[in-house]
């Protein structure tokens, strides 16, 4: 026999857990954004992981975190095949809440733009065009809501409110109004007529899940030692959304494992006084000819996995590492393109807080004689992240000719500082006119 787990234990439960798991899962695309755990911050073009801004130079966190994650659902995937689909998948959730929805308001499934040729079958007396309203007006609700998900991924919430309650926001340059009409028309689209069309035949994240299937991947399996119990009615083939014959499942077929075919031939069982036992259908690992205790099946399985596990070792670490190198803000010293006579006098001091907290930045300049220099600012406030500029000006009347070595040390009184240091190179005071154009460059 193949390593199954007996389905009198599990079959009733499926299906609540099946809702629970589609339900956090919603939650959590909305919370991943909304705690900063992880969304793009699109006005200073900055990834924002766990509330902060990783710029190029945090690259080991993103790195780190993808390697991570990937490793992780190579895993899963060759474990438990495309599982993610029947149970996660926000697409499958808001399509079975419509054709919930459909049916209960015009008596049907959604059959719109079904390939099969079936006739839609209408319960007429349901089928009034109130009833027809009412569902238009429930997935067009359903649409405006989903379709602010994404845009939270892109904007911080409080822009999302502005935009919402059409209050004036820095945050927001007009444009947001119309990216959100676009993703309601997309989203209405999809939840009205696309629903489960797009699981079946357009999803490439499908397919990609299923390239990672094996012999010993989760799959659903036909008692057929049972067959007898069969009353051929096909409720288990009607429950299935993918449209596959749960009787005849192959290792590397369609199905997401979303169970929906062992709770109705389950709960056909349970109310036949004719039928034995439970649901014919049950979910196991292997196959008849690769018939493996459960156990062993899992201990084949991490034998497998050893190189993705190394993956998921180095992912984890380099994102750790990254976390704990983490700097919070930022200091640069670059020159500018003031020259006065041969002599570069002018420095551009940029100071970035990378917090979505505010901040104070201090400011100071050593290594020079007082009075040789003149910083515009001592300070600088943020709050939110950003980058400001402060003007550093060396007076050169008070700088002897040859290289001054200085540092430029920025403190946010927070626990991070950082210095800077900048050779600057002092000429010779200009005396005679003609000598003191800058040096020609060969
Ligand atoms: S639901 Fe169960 S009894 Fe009905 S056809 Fe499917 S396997 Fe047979
Ligand atoms: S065969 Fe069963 S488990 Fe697989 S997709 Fe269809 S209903 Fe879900």
């Amino acid at each position: 026999m193949s390593a199954t787990i007996s389905v009198d234990h599990y079959a009733g439960k499926l299906h609540p857990a099946r809702r629970l798991v589609q339900v956090v899962t919603l939650a959590l695309l909305v919370l991943i954004p909304i705690t900063g755990l992880f969304r793009i911050d699109t006005i200073d073009g900055a990834f924002v992981v766990l509330g902060r801004e990783v710029w190029f130079s945090d690259m080991l966190i993103v790195l780190g975190f993808w390697i991570f994650v990937a490793s992780l659902l190579v895993m899963f995937y060759s474990l438990v095949g495309a599982v993610f689909c029947g149970w996660m998948c926000p697409q499958n959730t808001v399509s079975e809440w419509a054709n919930s929805v459909t049916k209960k308001l015009l008596g049907r499934h959604a059959r719109i733009m079904d390939m099969t040729g079936e006739d839609v079958v209408i319960a007429l007396r349901r089928s009034g065009w109130r009833n027809k309203v009412v569902l238009f007006l429930l997935l067009l609700a359903a649409s405006m809501v989903l379709a602010l998900v994404p845009l939270l991924y892109f904007y911080p919430p409080s822009a999302i409110w502005s935009l919402l309650t059409f209050a004036d926001d820095g945050q927001l340059h007009g444009s947001e109004y119309w990216i959100y009409t676009v993703c309601v028309v997309v989203v209405f689209l999809d939840v009205a007529v696309i629903r489960h069309l797009m699981c079946r035949y357009m999803c490439i994240y499908r397919i990609w899940q299923h390239s990672f299937k094996t012999r010993d991947t989760l799959r659903i399996q036909y008692d057929a030692a049972r067959s007898g119990d069969c009353s051929h009615c096909n409720y288990c083939v009607d429950s299935c959304f993918i449209d596959i014959d749960p009787r005849k499942t192959d290792i590397y077929d369609s199905c997401v494992a979303c169970g929906e075919c062992i709770v109705a031939c389950d709960t056909l069982h349970a109310r036949s006084k004719k039928l034995a036992g439970g649901s014919l259908l049950r979910f196991a690992i292997g196959n008849k000819e690769n018939s493996r205790p459960l156990l062993r099946t899992l201990g084949g399985f991490m034998g497998r996995a050893k190189a993705a596990l190394l993956f998921t070792t180095v992912g984890g670490v380099m994102f750790v590492s990254g976390l704990y190198g983490y700097q919070p803000a930022a200091l640069s010293v670059d020159r500018t393109q003031a020259w006065q006579g041969n002599d570069l006098l002018a420095y551009r001091v940029e100071v970035a807080n990378k917090l979505f907290t505010p901040m104070t930045i201090h400011l100071k300049v050593v290594d020079l004689p007082a009075g040789s220099y003149q910083l515009a600012a001592s300070s600088v406030h943020f709050d939110r992240p950003g980058r400001k500029d402060v003007a550093l000006t060396l007076n050169k009347a008070a700088l002897s000719q040859g290289l001054h070595r200085f540092r430029v040390i920025a403190d946010n009184g927070q626990g991070w500082s950082k210095k800077f240091v900048v050779v600057h190179y002092a000429a010779a005071p200009a005396r005679v006119r003609g000598k003191d154009s800058p040096p020609t460059r060969r």
